[in-house]
């Protein structure tokens, strides 16, 4: 049973008295900052010049280089792109460390598959909110939170863990719970994740399950509604109360269809396919890859991306959208 920390259980903030600078201020960036803010703690951005600074500038932080926000920190919280984080490092941040500060980030990415290697005298953890930054902060104004993994890599000074703690109730994830991970672990889990399941096995189950309709030559909006607008709405009930729950509010004929078809699609061979995948994340292959692709300026990542945004489907839902004011696009 995984170990969960809650706010009493962070009985000293070991914050108090020290600056963190956030590096970046996007998704997770802006999140952690204000709620850190919030619960009293003094931070700094550090970020190049752009629109992500001047949204900083205008959310009333102080705004620095990544370079001299370190200098002026004692933690020191990385959260730009996983892919930009070595080179940033190398360059700006590693030059500026003190013996003694803290190295943080929200995915252990870098860290796991030895991209950035810190010195032996620094703390490194991970404080890493199980959702995207908009949550972490909408959920945090509404009194609650997302809840959150950290885990320790390395402890020069005796307070890492306890640091880390302190982190995460900064944020507001120990109201609701905080889970001890490793970078190993954390890494590994999270890229599985959002790749065989939430974002890869989703979209192309999504996908696969349109073309099959359209094709059959049932209307594509009818198509659109079955196969990806109700999504949301099953999701919420296998959230708010696992499979059981989401079964007892469908009719019977969708519970029985539920069961005799799910595994003639989802089979033994797609759960081959998955292990795969932990394989190919679990040896490097996968990071490797988009390092590489990084270095080549993101071709295939761009190509893809440009590929997946013509799908048909695409174009269908931007219609049926425009038709239901209540489902609104959040920018
Ligand atoms: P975003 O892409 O939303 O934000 C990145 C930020 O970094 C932006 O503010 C960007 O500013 C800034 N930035 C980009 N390049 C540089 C640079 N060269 N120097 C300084 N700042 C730069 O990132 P996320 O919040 O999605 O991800 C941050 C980390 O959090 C990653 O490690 C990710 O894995 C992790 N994470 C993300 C989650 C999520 O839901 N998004 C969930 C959990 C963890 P600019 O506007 O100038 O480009
Ligand atoms: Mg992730
Ligand atoms: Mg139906």
């Amino acid at each position: 049973m995984a170990k969960v920390y809650y706010d009493d259980s962070v009985e000293k903030n070991e914050l108090e008295g020290k600056t963190i600078a956030i590096v970046g201020y996007g998704s997770q960036g802006h999140a952690h900052a204000q709620n850190l803010r919030d619960n009293g703690n003094q931070v700094v951005i550090g970020i190049r010049e752009g629109k992500s600074a001047a949204a900083a500038r205008k959310d009333g932080f102080d705004v620095l280089s990544v370079a001299d926000a370190t200098k002026a920190a004692d933690v020191v919280m990385i959260l730009a792109p996983d892919e930009i984080q070595g080179a940033l490092y190398e360059n700006e941040i590693a030059p500026n460390l003190e013996a003694g500060n803290s190295l943080a980030f929200a995915h252990g990415f870098n860290i796991h598959f030895d991209v950035i290697n810190p010195p032996k005298d620094v703390d490194v953890f991970l404080v890493a909110p199980k959702g995207p930054g908009h949550l972490v902060r909408r959920t945090f104004v509404e009194g609650f939170a997302v809840p959150a993994l950290y885990g320790v890599y390395q402890d020069a000074t005796g307070h890492a863990e306890a640091t880390a703690l302190s982190y995460a109730k900064g944020i507001g994830a120990t109201r609701v719970g905080v889970l001890q991970t490793t970078f190993k672990e954390e890494t590994e889990t999270d890229l599985f994740g959002e790749q065989a399941v939430l974002c890869g096995g989703l979209t192309s189950m999504i996908q696969a399950g349109f073309e099959t309709l359209v094709e059959a030559g049932y209307q594509k909006e009818l198509a659109y509604f079955e196969v990806c607008h109700e999504m949301k709405l099953i999701v919420d009930l296998i959230y708010e109360g696992g499979m059981e729950n989401m079964r007892h509010s469908i009719s019977n004929t969708a519970e029985f269809g539920d069961y005799v078809s799910g595994p003639r699609v989802i089979t033994a061979e797609t759960k081959k396919h998955m292990k795969e995948v932990l394989t190919d994340i679990q040896n490097g292959k996968f990071a490797q890859s988009f390092i590489d692709d990084n270095k080549a300026g993101f071709k295939n990542f761009y190509k893809m991306r440009e590929e997946e945004a013509g799908h048909p489907m695409e174009k269908v839902g931007a219609d049926l959208r425009k038709m239901m004011p209540f489902v609104q696009q959040k920018k």
